[in-house]
């Protein structure tokens, strides 16, 4: 077994070997617990027949662990002077493919299909890029790609919201979009003390399990997200006000609305954020045809 790269001694030799300089721009906070990194990895149930996709290796930290337990380990990293970093500590793992690209631009489908070829059980495993987080996992769940889920490093702030139960002032449009797909659980939260540069926020770590069908099925998924954020585009607004003053020719659509609402048995005084999953997909399927 080789040296690990996640304590503060060795993060330290290969920072000042390569005269690295973070880049806050690019959300650069670097592990340096190995145990944190083991207990990330576990929530993740990787096998050795499993695949781990991460998104910014850094100098490969999470990368090496993934590696030890899993068959192979696809990694997206945009700062291109971390290649050579990475291609030094990370040599004693061949299972290990380093792909020099912005997650967001990366057709990662692509990628699954050209390196991960015959393997079943995919998980992306990442302390993320914090200036990016939504953003990301957005894309890979729109995506739709043949994945389990995520376990994800992130602020506690979005994780909050991420996992967010109706009702909660965390509850919004977000909450919403995640838990369509997949099952939003929070399973670590972790000290600023582990991160090289300590990050100025809490952290922790999620865990998205893709389902097997959305949580609701919809007529128009891009109409029922449509109708989710314009339901919380105002917070303290009724659902009725925020649909009218929201939707394309809402205020026109007034009373149909009213109708709509009235038809699922959802009072138009309510709040958005008090509406389970279940309810919005009722409205959107009620709403689509007035404006579709
Ligand atoms: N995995 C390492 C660790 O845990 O120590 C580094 C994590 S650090 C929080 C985030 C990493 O994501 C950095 O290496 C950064 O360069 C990289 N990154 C930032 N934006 C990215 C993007 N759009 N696509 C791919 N990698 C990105």
């Amino acid at each position: 077994m080789h040296k690990d790269i996640a304590t503060p001694v060795r993060t330290r030799e290969i920072l000042d070997k390569y005269g690295f300089s973070f880049k806050k721009s690019l959300g650069q906070n670097f592990l340096i617990d190995t145990n944190i990194l083991n207990r990330i990895v576990d929530h993740a149930n990787l096998t050795d027949s499993s695949a781990a996709i991460e998104v910014g290796p850094g100098i490969g930290a999470l990368t090496e662990q993934l590696a030890r337990r899993s068959k192979k380990v696809m990694a997206f990293e945009i700062d291109q002077r971390l290649l050579p970093i990475l291609a030094d500590t990370l040599s004693p793992y061949p299972n290990v493919k380093v792909i020099h690209q912005d997650i967001l631009k990366a057709d990662v489908q692509q990628y699954i299909n050209e390196e991960l070829a015959g393997i079943d059980d995919i998980m992306v495993v990442a302390n993320l890029p914090y200036y990016v987080t939504t953003p990301i996992l957005m894309k890979l769940l729109e995506e739709k790609l043949p994945i389990r889920g995520i376990v994800g490093m992130l602020q506690k702030e979005v994780a909050d919201r991420l996992a967010a139960k109706p009702g909660t002032k965390e509850y919004g449009s977000l909450s919403i979009a995640v838990q369509y797909y997949t099952v939003a659980e929070t399973v670590m939260i972790v000290p600023k003390t582990v991160f090289i540069p300590q990050p100025n926020v809490d952290s922790a770590v999620i865990r998205l399990t893709v389902r097997e069908k959305p949580a609701v099925i919809v007529k128009d998924e891009h109409f029922f997200f449509q109708v989710t954020r314009a339901s919380f585009a105002q917070r303290r607004k009724t659902i009725l006000n925020n649909l009218t003053s929201q939707l394309p020719n809402g205020k026109q659509n007034k009373e149909q609305i009213i109708s709509a609402l009235r038809e699922v048995e959802i009072d138009e005084s309510r709040r958005g954020e008090t509406l389970s999953i279940e309810e919005f997909g009722r409205l959107s399927d009620a709403l689509y045809p007035i404006f579709n």
